[in-house]
């Protein structure tokens, strides 16, 4: 049926699935990675989830999301340190309301910022807070105790 009235789909969810003409710097079946078209560092990568999961708020305490965010981190670290070796790097989500775009995407910076002003958006002292590090992330969806089924 032609012009078949859909919801508009994510955006973020149509490069994970690569249907769009972003090249994907890493795709596996559980996360892909790409340059962010506003990039605000020397290197600015996003590492999203395949699957559609909208922001931080969504991730629980729980074995699934924190190794799930821990996979996107080791990706996150690893392109930056081909990319961008002996840099510094800063890894981390913005919260709502000052997510652009409501599919988790964890922001990966090789510094400097560019321009330098833009440091704000990426750190959690900024005025806005906005930010959360991925590694206080991980503390704070890790499990409490250890799996056991
Ligand atoms: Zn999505
Ligand atoms: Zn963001």
């Amino acid at each position: 049926m032609a012009g078949a009235a859909s919801p508009a789909p994510c955006v973020f969810c149509q490069i994970a699935r690569n249907s769009t003409s972003t090249p994907l710097l890493h795709s596996d079946g559980k996360v892909v990675a790409f340059q962010d078209i506003k990039p605000a560092a020397f290197r600015h990568y996003l590492v999203i989830p395949v699957d559609h999961i909208p922001t931080v708020r969504d991730l629980q305490r729980k074995e699934d999301d924190y190794s799930l965010v821990s996979h996107m981190l080791s990706v996150g670290q690893a392109l930056l340190q081909r990319d961008a070796p002996h840099k510094q790097y800063r890894f981390g989500f913005h919260q709502p309301p000052l997510n652009s775009v409501d599919h988790l995407h964890l922001h990966c910076l090789a510094l400097p910022y560019i321009p330098t002003w833009k440091c704000i958006k990426y750190t959690s002292l900024g005025p806005f807070g906005g930010f959360i590090e991925a590694e206080k992330l991980l503390q704070r969806i890790k499990p409490l105790s250890p799996i056991s089924s």
